[in-house]
């Protein structure tokens, strides 16, 4: 079933609340109640006691029973909800609260039973007596029936209390539970409304507007960052966009290119404006080979962008596999004539020889392609304890600042080295970067334009 945010934090609110208000109540209903009747039935027990120790008090000191102060002693039990009848050894009563004023005895018991009828509707007590034995010089003189309601009783003092108690966590509980559903909302209302705008951003964004932000701004941190990455999709979609765009019309472009001189030289051999010479036909066989070259370019991005670009890995000599690589384009930067540093120093590595060829291949290559007459590419290795790292550097064109960040991706060339008719397609760096991703390694570029660019690769030494 689905819910609402709001509507889901509010009712979340509502039961913490309720569960917390009926867990005070019921605890505090047991426990307290619980001490409290305690407490009455102590009191209860000390009064009897203060009766008993008043009585033997009296004897004492007048050596005989006075009615008058038992009397009085019996008054004052009675309003404190307690029947005595006091009788000598002998059985004789000497003060009898019943005696004295039985309807006050029968109203007394009458409203207890009210009392706690009133609170515990099931109720069951009733009249109770205990009998205690007045002494005097450790002798028995007497003894004293005191009567209550059992086995306790609450008077109305004791009454007001509990019911102010629990009045007091009634409105407690109404009082939170108002607060919570209030703050419920509010809470409830500005996180969805975030979310909300969030959302309509995000629809649009999925609906292909690439250029919508959202702007929403909140003191909640994962819908900072929320908002920060669905911000940071719609970026990387849009500038996907126009990677792919650039894409099909460079792939286009170059395919045009050589098509459209193929298919001008053919219609003119073919209306007989052009002899078919050797010249003629090789021009349109080196057209070909800029088609087949594009191809095959396109052929070995795709093997090494599939998924599972499998590495045949061991270990061998990177250094050794750099100065031959420098072998094979000797002929080509000795006719450039561009100066090539390479000290090499043993240094092994785990990894796939085939593929780390190609991508040394790929940067001496380009360092060759974008330097001119009279230049110069150095390479180095480092060893980084765990890593090696290698550098090529050159004194070339240079990459501008606003090119930089798109030579990895495929088919990208700068204006200038188009404009140089290199004849590369952008796919080299691509490939390179897929190399050294798929042996865990890094690769950066810095480069000033005109000044030079230097390639650094990092990769892991050993099997990881
Ligand atoms: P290409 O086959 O065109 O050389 P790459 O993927 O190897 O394709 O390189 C992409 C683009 O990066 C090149 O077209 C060029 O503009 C730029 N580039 C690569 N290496 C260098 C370099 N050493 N100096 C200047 N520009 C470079």
């Amino acid at each position: 079933m689905e819910i609402s945010l709001r509507r889901k934090l509010s009712l979340s609110y509502i039961l913490v609340v309720l569960i917390c208000v009926f867990l005070i109540s019921f605890l505090s209903n047991f426990f307290l109640e619980r001490q409290f009747n305690n407490y009455v039935i102590q009191t209860r027990k000390d009064k009897n006691k203060d009766i008993v120790s008043s009585l033997e008090n009296h004897y004492n000191s007048e050596g005989k029973w006075n009615y008058k102060v038992v009397e009085s002693i019996g008054i004052d039990a009675l309003e404190n909800g307690l029947i005595i009848s006091v009788k000598d050894l002998s059985g004789k009563i000497i003060w009898d609260a019943t005696i004295y004023n039985h309807g006050q005895c029968e109203n007394l018991i009458t409203h207890m039973s009210k009392n706690m009828t009133k609170r515990y509707p099931n109720w069951q007590g009733g009249y109770t007596e205990n009998q205690y034995f007045i002494t005097y010089n450790l002798n028995k003189i007497g003894v004293v029936d005191i009567g209550y309601y059992g086995p306790f009783y609450y008077d109305d003092n004791d009454l007001i209390f509990l019911n102010t108690l629990n009045n007091i966590f009634i409105s407690v509980g109404i009082i939170s539970l108002c607060l919570s559903l209030i703050l419920g909302i509010i809470i409830a209302e500005g996180l969805s409304r975030s979310i909300s705008r969030v959302m309509n951003t995000a629809e649009n964004i999925s609906k292909g507007n690439y250029k919508e932000r959202s702007s929403e701004k909140s003191n909640i941190k994962e819908i900072n960052r929320l908002i920060a990455t669905i911000n940071n999709l719609a970026h990387n979609l849009e500038e996907h966009e126009k990677l792919q765009k650039r894409l099909t019309a460079d792939v286009s472009h170059e395919l045009r290119t050589p098509l459209t001189t193929l298919q001008g030289h053919m219609e003119a051999i073919i209306d007989g404006v052009w002899e078919p010479t050797i010249e003629r036909v090789q021009s349109c066989y080196e057209e070909i080979l800029r088609i087949k070259r594009l191809v095959g370019d396109l052929e070995k991005l795709s093997k090494y962008e599939s998924e599972n670009l499998v590495l045949n890995k061991a270990n061998f000599d990177i250094s050794e596999l750099i100065k031959n690589i420098l072998m094979n384009f000797e002929n080509e930067y000795v006719n450039k004539n561009i100066e090539v540093v390479f000290k090499s120093y043993k240094q092994v590595i785990f990894a796939d020889r085939d593929k780390i060829t190609q991508m040394i291949i790929n940067l001496i290559s380009n360092a060759l392609k974008y330097t001119q007459s009279g230049g110069k590419v150095i390479l180095t290795i480092n060893d980084l304890k765990e890593y090696i790292e290698i550098n090529v550097k050159d004194n070339g064109i240079g990459i501008s600042k606003e090119n930089l960040p798109y030579i990895f991706e495929r088919f990208y060339r700068t204006e200038k080295s188009r404009n140089r008719e290199t004849g590369g397609s952008g796919i080299g760096l691509t490939i390179t970067k897929t190399i050294v991703s798929a042996h865990n390694g890094g690769i950066t570029v810095e480069s000033k334009l005109n000044e030079g660019t230097v390639f650094k690769i990092s990769l892991p030494k050993y099997d990881n």
